[in-house]
């Protein structure tokens, strides 16, 4: 599975780099802990500087333990004339993952018990896991499946589960405060393409763009298996987590739906409201919905406990899709486009939360005298200067001290952007100054 690291980058859009970066970690059986977590991590590493960190097996976690460390290197089931049925080399999705080793002869009613399908459809293999009970499994369509003899096979899986460690990657960058933006993905998934994949693409190349700039706030990035990993990260970093003032769990970014965004416990976090208003005036279609204690890693971030403000952005959401989990999750059912899509979002809401300000109008007695003042010159004479004009109208009214840019974005409804520009040229002409000088 090791392929050279470079050069892939050179004259591919955005969206085709992180295409081409989902096919080189498709392969990979990622587990909650394992080699195929480490070897996505290490690839990750070739493009962001991650801090690894392994966790050994028993360390306590709140109520859970770091469980024993699984790895898998070949399985296979044969028919009775030792042909290779099913293939863990053809198909990571193909065995329950976690599953122990086993080494046997089963007749067909004892391999069955350990087989699974989805009846409803028959052409596609389910992903399952065991983590927390021993045994073992093997994953194939259920057509394969109506057609399997009453015969002898045998069932072989070459795997181990010992004492080792968790792994996870972390990506820390400084700005202006201490104060936190938190961004955290899962890495746990094998052959999965949207649900895990996308997410690491996307959370990757979020963080390449913002390394090296000047920042306002410190972003820290977690490449993290699901649940026990943010619960293990959550017990390691519990007296840090107050300088989390913003956060989003993102997955499922690469597919062709509209984009998700659900709220944090807290349900009118700043992040809600960066996030809704970037939605409701982005022109495209979305869904809003509230918590649910279901879902990804935002469900330990949103514990009581802890009531981070942290969100969880996506496309359509995780079991409402029929790829969901199965084979169809693959490298058919991304799209580059998509990802630069799911990218270019959330750059949006990081420049909301970094550029977001409150300001005072200098002349609120009645409106200014915008051409005398140059304001026309400085917005351009395109139609685009027209909505730059009319958001200063706005900004203009109800920067009183009480109401930040992201509120008059809410509620004129027009971007960010242009309520930011419009406040950038208002604070030129000597308008508008920031609450803070
Ligand atoms: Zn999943």
């Amino acid at each position: 599975m090791q392929e050279e690291k470079q050069p892939i980058f050179k004259n591919k859009r955005t969206g085709d780099e992180m295409y081409y970066f989902i096919t080189r970690l498709y392969p990979y059986c990622r587990s909650i802990t394992g080699n195929g977590t480490r070897q996505t991590l290490a690839d990750i590493s070739s493009i962001i500087p991650l801090a690894i960190t392994e966790v050994p097996t028993g360390t306590k976690a709140f109520d859970w333990e770091v469980p024993k460390e699984w790895n898998i290197r070949d399985a296979w089931i044969k028919d009775s004339n030792g042909k290779k049925i099913l293939d863990f080399h053809q198909l990571n999705l193909h065995v329950l993952n976690y599953s122990i080793p086993v080494n046997k002869q089963v007749p067909l009613t004892e391999l069955k018990k350990h087989l699974y399908t989805l009846p409803d459809q028959p052409e596609l293999i389910p992903y399952k896991t065991s983590y927390y009970e021993e045994k073992w499994g093997f994953c194939m369509s259920h057509n394969q499946f109506s057609q399997l003899k009453d015969e002898l096979y045998h069932v072989y899986i070459d795997s181990s589960l010992e004492t080792g460690s968790l792994t996870y990657g972390e990506l820390f960058l400084k700005g202006d405060t201490d104060d936190e933006v938190l961004i955290s993905t899962h890495i746990c998934h094998p052959s999965l393409c949207n649900d895990n994949l996308s997410g690491i693409a996307v959370a990757t190349w979020l963080a390449k763009q913002l390394t090296n700039q000047k920042l306002r706030y410190s972003y820290r990035f977690l490449f993290i298996p699901g649940t026990i990993g943010s619960i293990t990260w959550l017990s390691r970093n519990e007296k840090d987590v107050k300088k989390i003032k913003h956060g989003l769990v993102i997955t499922l970014l690469g597919d062709s739906s509209d984009f998700t965004y659900k709220r944090s416990r807290k349900g009118n976090a700043l992040i809600d409201k960066t996030v809704e208003t970037w939605l409701k005036t982005s022109g495209k279609s979305y869904t809003i919905s509230d918590f649910i204690p279901y879902g990804y890693d935002e469900r330990q971030f949103c514990s009581p406990g802890f009531d981070l403000p942290v969100g969880c952005f996506t496309r359509k959401p995780f079991g409402q899709f029929p790829e969901y989990h199965t084979s169809a999750d693959n490298l058919t059912f991304v799209k580059p486009e998509k990802l630069e899509e799911s990218l270019n979002a959330l750059s949006d809401i990081i420049e909301i939360i970094e550029k977001n300000e409150t300001y005072i109008n200098l002349n609120p007695k009645c409106e200014p005298q915008l051409g005398k003042r140059g304001l026309y010159e400085k917005t351009g004479g395109t139609n685009d200067s027209k909505i730059t004009q009319l958001a200063a109208l706005w900004v203009l009214n109800y920067s009183d001290g009480t109401n930040s840019l992201l509120d008059i974005a809410s509620r004129s409804g027009l971007p960010f952007s242009t309520i930011l520009k419009a406040a950038e040229a208002l604070k030129e002409c000597k308008l508008l100054k920031n609450d803070r000088n």
